[in-house]
């Protein structure tokens, strides 16, 4: 379960309220054994001592140095696909590996997130990707950030260090020759929504330091295209 609070061997603390709630969902008992981690590293072993209605208690154990995160930290921006599409892409997403995901409006996005009503949809995928990291056994959690404009977050993204390639249906060489470079320490993938990036957004990318890379002849989906692109990078980083 993920327990975001500092954790020391041998500690006793109530669990915050979303793993609480989780422990209840799973019927543990005084004295059943569970793994907390606090997305800071490694796992920690811990045993249930008090099961109240809405409270849990636990002794913590030893902290256990595992590592299941990916060499290299991996962004996804995507221009957010509509329906339940965006919450299967940050479940997945999460399995696989990623480290964060930036939601974006595009051009010519079908869903049009802001303020609170984005907000709202930001703090359920970060619950999504909570459930995810506990399910596959992460160790840290991915951050999904605030909803942007395409325009916006790439005026700021530009000045960053991070390795930027845009998912690009034209002129594109393919993920797979330009991973032969190797894995950079950070790499950042954008992807356009159902509709795709409109030739200005593309040609902005591109102005700002986005190398096109093309994933293949077909047309993948909004939510599909990010996953491909993070299945083959981890596939070379942890070759
Ligand atoms: N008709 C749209 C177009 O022509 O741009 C299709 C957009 S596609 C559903 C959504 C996004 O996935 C694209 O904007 C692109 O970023 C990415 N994508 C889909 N298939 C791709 C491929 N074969 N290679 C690279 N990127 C791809």
């Amino acid at each position: 379960l993920y327990a975001p609070l500092p954790l020391s061997p041998g500690a006793a603390l109530a669990l915050p309220p979303g793993p609480a709630r989780h422990a209840q969902v799973l019927r543990l008992q005084p004295g059943d054994a569970l793994t907390l981690f606090n997305g800071e590293g490694g796992e920690w072993s811990a045993t249930v001592t008090r099961m109240g209605r809405s409270d849990v208690e636990v002794q913590l154990g030893a902290h256990v140095e595992v590592d299941r995160e990916l060499p290299l930290a991996v962004t996804l921006a995507v221009g957010m696909p509509a329906n339940e599409r965006m919450d299967w892409l940050v479940e997945k997403a999460t399995e696989l590996g990623v480290a964060a995901v930036q939601p974006l409006v595009c051009e010519r996005s079908v869903l049009r997130l802001a303020g609170e009503r984005a907000d709202k949809k930001v703090a359920h995928w970060q619950g999504v990707a909570i459930a995810a990291s506990e399910q596959s056994g992460r160790t840290r959690v991915p951050a999904v950030a605030p909803v942007r404009t395409l325009r916006e977050w790439i005026a700021e993204v530009a000045a960053t260090p991070a390795s930027k390639v845009v998912l690009s249906l034209q002129d594109a060489i393919p993920l797979g020759g330009a991973l032969k470079a190797g894995t950079p320490p950070a790499l950042v993938f954008l992807s356009g929504p159902e509709g795709g990036l409109a030739p200005a957004e593309e040609q902005a990318a591109r102005d700002a330091g986005f190398s096109p890379v093309s994933l293949g002849p077909r047309v993948l989906r909004a939510e599909t295209a990010p996953l491909a692109a993070l299945v083959q990078v981890g596939a070379v980083a942890t070759a």
